[in-house]
């Protein structure tokens, strides 16, 4: 059913413990975890505890679990102190843009310089 834990799905495996990370922040509704091949020197990923593919489907499910996300990507930035110079927060959706966990996450970026996309 949309939102309950897949058994064969790796972010859910991470936020019920049964996968190791390395775990930045957790609440109720969200776990933030670092990235195990970061791109930038902060670089976590926040996911949704409820299970849905992407950003849109979680958005089209779930709205509030959108807000809790967001909330806590800036939260993150604000912990790692890559609030003031600027941080980027992306959400691949779908395997044509680099997508490879179909379960919703948002990249949290930072502490680099990172070049504008669009
Ligand atoms: O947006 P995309 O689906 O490609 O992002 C998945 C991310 O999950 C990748 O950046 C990958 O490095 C990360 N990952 C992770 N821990 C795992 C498996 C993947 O941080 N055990």
């Amino acid at each position: 059913m949309a939102g309950e834990p897949q058994a064969d799905c790796l972010f859910c495996k991470i936020a019920a413990g049964e996968i190791p990370a390395t775990i930045v922040r957790e609440t109720p509704t969200t776990l933030a975890f670092r990235d195990i091949n970061p791109q930038a020197p902060t670089h976590v990923l926040v996911i949704p505890r409820v299970h849905y593919a992407d950003a849109a489907t979680l958005a089209a499910g779930d709205p509030g679990a959108v807000v809790d996300v967001l909330r806590e990507a800036g939260e993150v930035a604000a912990r790692e102190k890559v609030d003031g110079t600027g941080y980027r927060i992306v959400f691949n959706t779908g395997p044509g843009a680099g997508q490879t966990v179909f379960h919703a996450h948002a990249h949290v970026l930072g502490g680099r310089d990172l070049q504008r996309l669009v």
